[in-house]
């Protein structure tokens, strides 16, 4: 009988085609407030021989799939299936997945979980090494990492990660302002987040960085995003990935939003504040990526050095709205209706209708904030 690895719950939605490799579980710092991804999970570092094993487990795995390759390259996914159908339950998980990544070509490889680069940098090139010799067709290594440990970290010491087959680190920033950072007890300051991404390009290093826009509420809104724009021009990361705000219950954010500490920012203020990260980051490259649903401006990405223009077109096309057309939109992209607004011109006169009714009866400012809040909410 076939033993099984392990597969943790989160990767970043541009890792959903990645094999997952846990070889961390948690998060180090766990008291980011508006985060309780894992509140019940201590974080736990597994030793470099039980990650060895469950590669080891993986190309097992992997052997068996490319049986059902064939010599053109194409695959027999019906005699896969039935092998999967006679498999107990726990197996066929670890068995899909390979089998999926290699038919999708077997290229990137996500490190998990919250904090892997919190591993002594011994420890995480053995396994990197050790992978990348199992699987020597792999293109891409990535991982999470908090900036604060990657503050520690040298640029020799990234470039030797880098040499060990680590080719990218995601890092949610979520703001470069210091004072939002400490309202949200992230537990890092902007200098940290500063030192990070340039040791981390200095040593060769993809870096794709996260912003939350709407994160510091209706009082902090613009130094949000006026803080993001300037931790992105020291350092220009490859990736800003945009995830708008939004407060969930069970976190501690959802308690200060309760008791009357934080105020949460409109739709058009998140806007803005993505138009101000774009307007105030200078002589950077980066990327403005829109890949998740939360975002109400999908249309909104591109390179910080030469789409500035058309997103700012789409963003100012966005805000000159009238208020009940706003809402129109809003509330057909928060019930996943439209992707855009053209799409949103191009409804039909009685889905319109439908959503001019649910923005006439959306009450007032506050009552449809708190409304969008929670339609947000419900995608993560
Ligand atoms: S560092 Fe990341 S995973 Fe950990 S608590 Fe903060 S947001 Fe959550």
């Amino acid at each position: 009988m076939m033993e099984t690895y392990r597969i943790g719950p989160i990767r970043p939605p541009s890792e959903a085609s990645s094999l997952l490799l846990q070889v961390t579980q948690g998060c180090t710092w766990n008291k980011c407030k508006f985060c309780n991804l894992y509140r019940h999970t201590k974080f736990k570092a597994y030793t470099v021989d039980s990650v060895k094993q469950d590669i080891d487990i993986m190309a097992q795995y992997a052997e068996k799939a490319l049986e059902h390759q064939r010599a053109d390259g194409t695959w027999d996914v019906d005699s896969i299936n039935q092998e999967l159908s006679q498999m107990p339950s726990e197996q066929q998980n670890c068995y899909y997945t390979i089998a999926m990544w290699l038919m999708n070509g077997g290229k990137n490889v996500f490190l998990q979980d919250g904090n892997t680069l919190a591993l002594s940098g011994g420890k995480l090139t053995d396994v990197l090494s050790y992978l990348r010799s199992v699987f020597p067709h792999i293109q891409r290594v990535t991982s999470y990492g908090r900036a604060e440990n990657l503050s520690k970290v040298s640029p020799e010491e990234f470039a030797e990660l880098k040499a060990a087959g680590l080719d990218r680190i995601h890092s949610g920033y979520e703001s470069g302002s210091d004072e939002v950072l400490r309202l949200v007890n992230k537990g890092v300051t902007s200098q940290q987040q500063i030192t990070a991404g340039q040791n981390i390009k200095a040593g060769g290093l993809e870096l794709s960085v996260y912003f939350m826009p709407g994160l510091g509420g209706k009082v902090l809104s613009q130094e949000n995003a006026k803080g993001m724009a300037n931790v992105v021009s020291q350092v220009n990361p490859d990736f800003v990935r945009l995830r708008t705000a939004s407060v969930k219950p069970e976190t501690d954010l959802w308690q200060d939003l309760r008791e009357g500490r934080f105020a949460l920012c409109s739709e058009d203020e998140k806007v803005r504040e993505i138009r101000t990260l774009i307007t105030d980051s200078h002589g950077v490259d980066t990327r403005i990526v829109s890949d998740h649903i939360i975002n109400l401006l999908q249309a909104v990405k591109g390179s910080l050095a030469t789409d500035k223009e058309k997103m700012l077109a789409i963003i100012d096309e966005y805000l000159g709205l009238p208020e009940q057309e706003k809402r129109m939109f809003q509330i057909a992209r928060r019930m996943g209706q439209v992707i855009s607004l053209k799409e949103m011109d191009r409804m039909s006169p009685a889905s319109k209708q439908r959503f001019q009714r649910l923005a006439e009866q959306g009450g007032d400012e506050d009552q449809w904030t708190e409304k969008m809040n929670a339609m947000i909410g419900r995608y993560i």
